[in-house]
């Protein structure tokens, strides 16, 4: 089975090696082409990839469209826009040493790649990489996620009514599949999901010499200062971790840094936002994601069970295994040393850790991996420059959360354990691209100095 697997996957590589090799990826009527297919495709298929996504993950509409279908809509318009900008060679200076001479930087795609994207934004994590790998001229297959089966069967069907199907190709399937997909021969492969299966990635691309990109996670922590705006700064962070997926994203705030002082007036305005967006009883509330399957919900509730944790629930607490759902729920100064506060939460549990002054966050952060994106709500510029300085992160966001990942002018990628390289805008594009240095001589110019026999005379010294 895994043999007949292992020949099919090499034949459809190198039939799109082929495809490649002839040049079907490369013109920019080509690349414009897909990416009207993939504009018209998000418009067409809108209410498909919503279903799709209610299915896997009841996520709600608004932000099914707004995270998920929008972003892929902008992105793909953003490219459109600059395509022919980011194809073009870019001049650079040619010096002395070389004159006369003319350089310059030309972008070229790398060949076929491999997209392996995870279940939380099945949709958006999918065609988003797709975009860039499309735009720099690549062909492209595209493993979505099986923890999302409804949106990883809906983009199989979907694509090859959209896109050239000889060039960008879906293979659906779980760890075997990826494995065997894993162990060809790739120009770059771009995965998201979880470190484990990152460093398992990374393994299996060093054997051919494959680049990378991991876009990871981490615990992306929130510090909250007391000179904020209250109300904004509650809602804030409530959208940016309960608004999203339920907590299930991965630049979601994971835990909140506060003062102890500033704790209580924080929760209070916690709870207020939480019970007006949600309800008395949130899990009622069809504007909150279920957790994705049964092993993600039992690995939560086993961090909410932890002794350790468990009496420190100051907020929610909720859950319904029937569902899959859990409540937003809040956690104040569990120990550093729980498994709440020592992996990903990933979900709807959000722990708040008081310190007596809030400089104290920087040296709890800095103790801790680095995390994808780093929050800090205040009005105070110093404390703002401070933290800039202080803390390594892939993104860092002051007085929201999340949002950053929309402006298609930053790039958006880890640092460390949250990951290596970056896409979204131009970063999509140069993240799918070799940039190739190229230096064009005349004839004239010949530098007697250069050729043997060497002499002192020859370099007038
Ligand atoms: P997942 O379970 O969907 O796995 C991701 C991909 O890895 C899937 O396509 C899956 O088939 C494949 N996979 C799983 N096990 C494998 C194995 N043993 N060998 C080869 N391939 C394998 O997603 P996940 O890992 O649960 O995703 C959640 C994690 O991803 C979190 O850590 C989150 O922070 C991170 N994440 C990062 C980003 C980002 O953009 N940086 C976005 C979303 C999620």
């Amino acid at each position: 089975m895994a043999a007949a697997r292992s020949v099919g996957m090499e034949a459809e590589v190198a039939a799109l090696r082929g495809r490649f090799a002839a040049g079907g990826t490369r013109g920019a009527e080509w690349r414009a082409a897909q990416l009207r297919g993939i504009l018209r495709m998000a418009a067409e298929a809108e209410a498909e990839v919503c279903r799709a996504l209610h299915a896997d993950l009841a996520k709600p509409y608004t932000e099914s469209y707004v995270h998920e279908i929008a972003l892929v809509k902008s992105s793909c318009k953003f490219a459109l826009k600059n395509l022919k900008k980011w194809m073009k060679p870019q001049k650079v200076t040619a010096p002395l040493m070389t004159f006369p001479s003319t350089a310059r930087v030309a972008a070229e795609p790398l060949g076929v790649v491999l997209i392996i994207s995870a279940w939380n934004y099945p949709f958006l994590l999918s065609i988003d990489p797709i975009i860039g790998a499309i735009a720099a001229g690549n062909a492209v297959v595209l493993k979505p996620s099986e923890v999302a089966p409804a949106t990883s069967s809906l983009l199989a069907e979907l694509l090859p009514r959209y896109v050239d199907g000889s060039c960008i190709k879906v293979v659906e399937g779980g760890v075997a599949e990826t494995t065997t997909l894993l162990e060809q021969k790739w120009d770059k492969i771009f995965y998201t999901g979880n470190g484990k299966v990152g460093r398992i990635v990374m393994a299996s691309a060093a054997k051919h010499l494959t680049p990378v990109v991991l876009e990871l996670g981490g615990k992306c922590p929130v510090v909250v200062d007391s000179n904020v705006n209250l109300h904004v700064t509650a809602k804030r962070i409530a959208a940016g971790k309960w608004g999203c997926n339920n907590g299930q994203a991965c630049i979601s705030p994971d835990f909140i840094i506060t003062t102890k002082s500033f704790a209580p007036k924080l929760l209070e305005a916690l709870e207020k936002v939480l019970e007006k967006f949600y309800g008395r009883d949130p899990l009622r509330s069809s504007d909150l994601s279920r957790i994705v399957n049964s092993n993600h919900f039992n690995r939560l509730k086993k961090l909410m069970d932890d002794e350790t944790v468990s009496d420190k629930i100051v907020f929610g607490g909720q859950r319904d295994e029937h569902q899959l759902k859990i409540a937003p729920t809040i956690f104040m100064d569990v120990p550093l040393d729980s498994g709440i506060m020592k992996e990903e939460i990933f979900g709807p549990l959000l722990p708040i850790i008081t310190v007596d002054k809030i400089h104290e966050s920087f040296a709890l952060i800095n103790s801790m991996t680095k995390p994808l994106a780093a929050y800090l709500f205040t009005k105070d510029s110093k404390l703002q420059e401070q933290y800039e300085a202080a803390i390594s992160a892939g993104g860092m966001l002051v007085n929201d959360t999340a949002v950053h990942l929309t402006n298609q002018y930053l790039p958006f990628g880890g640092v460390g354990e949250s990951g290596m390289g970056a896409y979204h805008g131009r970063f999509s594009f140069e993240a799918f691209s070799h940039k190739k240095a190229v230096l064009v001589r005349r004839f004239a110019g010949e530098a007697a100095a250069r050729y043997p026999p060497y002499s002192a005379a020859k370099l007038k010294i």
